[in-house]
């Protein structure tokens, strides 16, 4: 093997770019991979050759080496379980787009080793005051836990494990396949190289029951509609040995009567009267913490918006707060005495309507 081109095994140009290179190994690998070529001792050599080829192309620096000194100064076949061996258990995956994920950095390292829990999602709803000062709530969820009965181990109690049949207890399969041996993970025990005796009857075998938890969320303040918390163990139970997964809530906020949010500032529409408007008052403004007093200056046109400064939502995890934006809008009243009336009129340089009329036009 060391004497072969390793451009030529690929058919690439010396120039070819680590793209290239990689859509050649492609393309052949599936070509002559064993699973269609069974039985057929010149693809699997042509298979070998194919992967030494790029195990050397495929790495930049071995490239480099390679093209310098017509070798990689390593011997792909030599070594400890050396050699395409290396990549034993792609073959237990099943399918061309597992074995190539695998061989991409994609999955590799899929159904090795202990899965860690799934998340669990749930979204709650809360009042605006709870999303602006913080709140405590209780979330109930049904989440998968350890089985206490065989301590996640899946086996009945008082049993054991028993070397698995199928792989003898190695957790791997070998083909022997022409001149080199492929190895699989082992499906009957994904690769433990055990399996239980006989199943716990709690879980059926399965490690893990099913549980209705109660789970207590400290909701900061400043969180906003949409948000998600991360309560990280809170999840489903993963394999022994691996961590449990998140429980995510998502945060729904509901709308407040006066005020609007947006970020960390509030926004309110204020009605003034006319009066308050043209001479300048003292006026009562809600904020999340109770009415405060406002001066409106004399001459305040409508739609003037007035910032308040700190009576916004305390900001997530930081000790500030947004602004309370007010915007006044000037109510025109419905309902007069003549005498209200007779000043009005007055005011504008208008005919003072007649008593008792309902309007000032009709005469
Ligand atoms: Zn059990
Ligand atoms: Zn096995």
């Amino acid at each position: 093997m060391a004497n072969k081109d390793y451009y030529e095994v690929l058919g690439v140009d010396r120039s070819a770019s680590a793209e290239e290179i990689k859509k050649a190994y492609r393309t052949l690998a599936k070509k002559y991979h064993p699973d269609l070529n069974q039985g057929d001792d010149s693809a699997a050599q042509k298979f070998k050759e194919i992967n030494e080829a790029y195990q050397v192309l495929g790495d930049d620096q071995k490239r480099h080496q390679y093209d310098q000194f017509g070798t990689s100064e390593f011997d792909p076949n030599g070594g400890a379980g050396g050699g395409f061996s290396d990549f034993g258990g792609f073959g237990g995956f099943g399918g061309f787009g597992d074995i190539f994920e695998s061989f991409f950095g994609g999955g590799g390292m899929r159904n090795r080793g202990p899965q860690m829990g799934s998340d669990i999602r749930t979204t709650i709803r809360i009042e605006f005051e709870e999303a602006a000062f913080g709140v405590k709530k209780d979330i109930t969820i049904n989440r998968f836990e350890r089985c206490d009965a065989c301590e996640g181990t899946g086996a009945k109690p008082g049993t054991g494990k028993k070397k698995c049949p199928t792989c003898n207890g190695t957790g791997q399969i070998r083909h022997q396949m022409g001149s080199f041996m492929n190895i699989t993970t082992c499906t009957t025990c994904n690769g433990t190289g055990e399996i239980i005796e006989q199943p716990c009857e709690t879980c059926r075998g399965t490690g893990r029951v099913s549980k209705r938890r109660t789970i207590s969320v400290n909701i900061p303040a400043g969180i906003d509609d949409g948000q998600t918390l991360e309560l990280s163990g809170q999840g489903n139970v993963g394999d022994p040995g691996a961590p449990s997964g998140s429980l995510l809530v998502t945060i729904r906020v509901k709308n407040h009567k006066k005020f609007e949010r947006e970020g960390y500032n509030l926004y309110l529409d204020l009605p003034i009267s006319f009066g308050q408007a043209a001479l300048g008052a003292e006026v009562q403004v809600p904020t999340l913490e109770g009415d405060i007093k406002y001066n409106i200056p004399a001459g305040t046109q409508t739609g003037t918006v007035f910032r308040i400064k700190d009576r916004g939502i305390k900001y997530l995890r930081q000790d500030r707060k947004g602004d309370l934006y007010v915007k006044v809008n000037i109510t025109v009243p419905k309902k007069l005495t003549d005498r209200q009336k007779e000043l009005i009129a007055e005011f504008e340089g208008m005919e003072v309507p007649e008593k008792g009329k309902k309007g000032f036009f009709r005469k």
